[in-house]
């Protein structure tokens, strides 16, 4: 039978002739199959994917070397573009709408070898936190198929949890990849901004949005991280900082030698919708790591209360921005028109029944803040918090190696529980709207096990481009964790 447990164990199977490509593909296949009632997969591509498959597999027996990602079957959320693949964002107003061109990240991904098995559920032009904003309806979590799986890449968590799929790549434009690995149990890696080429990934709030990496290890999150990151001509918003082979960096530095210095944001954990389990289990963590000789310290962020509101009013901004090209002329979906109605009625119908309620709630919102009465009161204010909050950031960083917090205040919510109530909801994103605020790296690491049963991790941030850094501060923290 086959089993996977890293890239790594998966090549060394594929080199000594236990296993083939063909073989990981059939099984997770059959997994999806399995396990369809999650909902985590919008579309399978079972013939190509067993298809490029054997094609690996010949390919190796006619003596070619393994490549990077050779065989790695890894799903896409449906927000990334796929060429010749229907890409919809889970919502009805890109109903059948076939990609064009391959994203960045794709086309690496197929050059190392990779399997692209499937599209995943979403919510809605990804915004949300619990995949129930999705066209194609809600997702469920494996770990209590009650629970949502966290969102807006909920179908992306899913499918690596519920292991139908070895890795996937999700979204993160306030903690979309982090929020669901947390509530899922699994690792979810948000690089910073600029390092992944956005290019083919549909956009929600550009100056916020990334790529980000689903796994079950931190290994395989860092193997694929070195295949997709980097300069990309068409995008120029990513860095030219070099890529670095991150799987190797953390093999050679898997010991801590240095004593650390790391923070916590008092008020984050004095935040009163903070699970009192989930903060004693982060009080527990750092005694142990103050017990290894590291020093932990709380640092004063009164702008931690900011930090919510300032990423809905620029998020929805240039939301409202980004989503007025659905206009059902383009793409996708187009309303039926009586014979009296112009071009204005066509835009407004198509809008009005394409789109969902929570995306119509932003692009709403969106274009009021941006408005000549309020932008002032409400955008150019959001913009200040953001670059106060780049200079406390900056400050912290000249002191501490990392900053650490909860992914989450909570662990997974129940189906149906906060769909009536958007601040409650937006507030499960309080702790991870900060790193893209701020435009640095964060990764949820799934450390903990709480009494109703569920799994929550640890976020760990650190500064811009410090990915390999973070990577392998990251898997130290988890070894610690075991001890
Ligand atoms: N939950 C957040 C939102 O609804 C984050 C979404 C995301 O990262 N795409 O906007």
């Amino acid at each position: 039978m086959f089993t996977f447990t890293s890239i790594t164990q998966y090549h060394n199977n594929l080199l000594n002739g236990t296993t083939t490509c063909v073989e990981a593909v059939q099984h997770y296949l059959d997994n999806i199959g399995r396990k369809s009632s999650l909902n985590a997969f919008v579309e399978v591509y079972e013939k190509e994917a067993l298809q490029s498959a054997s094609f690996l597999d010949s390919e190796r027996l006619a003596g070619k070397s393994i490549m990077p990602l050779h065989g790695v079957v890894v799903a896409l959320k449906d927000v990334i573009c796929y060429q010749n693949h229907t890409v919809t964002a889970g919502s009805h107003i890109l109903n059948s709408f076939s990609s064009l061109y391959s994203a960045t990240a794709v086309e690496r991904l197929l050059q190392a070898g990779a399997i692209i098995i499937g599209r995943n559920n979403c919510d809605e032009f990804a915004m949300g936190s619990t995949n129930e904003n999705s066209a194609y309806g809600p997702v469920q979590n494996a770990a209590d198929i009650t629970k949502v799986p966290g969102g807006s890449s909920g179908g992306s968590a899913v499918a690596v949890q519920a292991e139908m799929c070895m890795v996937s790549l999700g979204s993160d434009t306030g903690g979309s990849v982090r929020q669901p690995a947390d509530w899922c149990g699994i690792v979810g890696l948000k690089p910073g901004y600029g390092r992944i080429s956005r290019y083919g990934l549909i956009a929600y709030a550009s100056s916020f949005d990334q790529i980000g990496i689903f796994s079950k290890n931190l290994y395989d999150a860092a193997k694929v991280l070195e295949v997709i990151a980097g300069e990309d001509a068409y995008d120029s918003t990513v860095s030219s900082e070099k890529v670095l082979p991150y799987n190797l960096l953390m093999q050679q530095r898997n010991e801590q030698t240095r004593p650390l210095k790391i923070a916590y944001f008092k008020e984050a954990l004095e935040h009163p919708g903070l699970d009192s389990e989930i903060a004693n289990a982060f009080h527990s963590y750092v005694a142990k790591l103050r017990s290894q000789g590291h020093r932990v310290e709380a640092v004063d962020f009164p702008l931690l209360q900011y930090v919510v509101p300032a990423y809905y009013v620029l998020t929805t901004a240039e939301a409202s921005s980004n989503l007025s090209r659905y206009d059902g002329v383009k793409y996708g979906y187009r309303a039926h028109l009586a014979a009296q109605d112009d071009l204005t009625s066509l835009y407004k119908k198509s809008r009005s029944e394409g789109f969902g309620k929570e995306v119509k709630r932003r692009i709403l919102l969106g274009t009021f803040v941006l408005s000549a009465g309020y932008y002032d009161a409400y955008f150019s204010k959001a913009q200040q918090v953001r670059r106060l909050l780049v200079e406390q950031n900056d400050q912290i960083f000249e002191r501490y190696a990392a900053i650490l917090s909860p992914t989450v205040p909570s662990t997974a919510f129940t189906i149906g529980e906060k769909r009536n109530n958007p601040v409650e909801m937006y507030l499960a994103d309080i702790y991870t709207v900060y790193a893209n605020l701020v435009g640095i790296p964060g990764v949820s690491l799934p450390l903990f096990q709480h009494s109703n049963g569920l799994p929550f991790g640890m976020q760990v941030m650190m500064p811009q481009f410090k990915e390999a850094e973070l990577l392998v501060l990251s898997n130290y923290l988890m070894q610690l964790n075991q001890q």
